[in-house]
């Protein structure tokens, strides 16, 4: 799970009843659903809520990142299919009017403002979820540092959010990003690491803020702390 405790405290917490109200397909296997929530607390860019998924005459729960703003008109939950994956095929099961139970929000993997130091993102695919709220509340609260998004997948279809991406590129001078496509991005994204920060970086000043559902996410904090970048400057959550 990354940077943030488990969400031990869901059970207390109110459920919130969201009504889908929009689907959007990014590609094949991946899909946006666009909910009403009348009682959601704020959230905090990288938060994720717990969403009750009904099966088999028991109730899982499964996290998913709000990959929409606090704010905006509907929240947004962006989600890829998996192989034998329950949780997520049932979400690919919802239709438009169908309601979801939903606790949260919950995480510390999270940003809150314009960091004041250099900060790179990366991320796999779906895993652009929580670092686009993220990259999308430091631009809009002014930049104080560079902001670098090191973004990859396995193909282009999987690149999503590119013209958001693209706009936030073209209007502000200290956010910048790099896509990479190759069948093995983790491989991809530790090699552009090392070759980049690890072997040029002087001082060890960036921060990191790493997300994927691969152990490739735990490589590439491993090779970073390792190589002297702080713990808490190394930031990663896996799915
Ligand atoms: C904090 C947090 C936030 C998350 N946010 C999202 C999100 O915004 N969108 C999303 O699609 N998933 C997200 N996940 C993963 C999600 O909660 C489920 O694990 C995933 O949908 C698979 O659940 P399942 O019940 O279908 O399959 P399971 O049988 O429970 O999962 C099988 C395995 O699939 C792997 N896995 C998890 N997520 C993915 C993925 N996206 N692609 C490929 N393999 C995966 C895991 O290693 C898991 O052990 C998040 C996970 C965490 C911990």
């Amino acid at each position: 799970m990354g940077d943030q405790s488990a969400p031990t405290n869901i059970s207390r917490r109110p459920s919130i009843h969201a009504r889908i109200v929009r689907i959007f397909n990014h590609n094949s296997d991946t899909r946006s659903i666009f909910l009403e929530t009348p009682t959601m607390p704020p959230v905090v860019p990288g938060q994720f809520v717990s969403v009750a998924i009904p099966l088999d005459g028991e109730t899982l729960t499964r996290p998913y990142t709000v990959a929409s703003s606090f704010g905006d008109r509907e929240l947004e939950l962006c989600f890829n299919r998996v192989p034998g994956g329950r949780g997520v095929a049932y979400l690919f099961d919802r239709k438009v009017g169908d309601t979801l139970e939903l606790t949260g929000p919950f995480g510390l993997f999270t940003l809150e403002a314009a960091p004041s130091i250099e900060t790179v993102f990366i991320a796999e695919a779906t895993a652009i979820a929580p670092l686009r709220p993220m990259i999308r509340r430091a631009v809009e609260t002014v930049p104080l540092a560079p902001l670098f998004l090191l973004y990859a997948a396995s193909d282009a279809e999987h690149l999503l959010y590119l013209n958001e991406i693209q706009r936030y590129a073209a209007t502000e001078p200290l956010f910048s990003f790099e896509t990479v496509i190759t069948p093995e991005p983790w491989r991809g994204l530790a090699e552009i690491a090392r070759a980049r920060w690890i072997e040029r970086d002087a001082v060890r000043k960036r921060q990191f803020f790493i997300c994927g559902a691969n152990e490739g996410v735990l490589t590439l904090r491993d090779m970073l702390r390792g190589a002297g970048y702080e713990r808490r400057a190394v930031r990663y959550e896996k799915w």
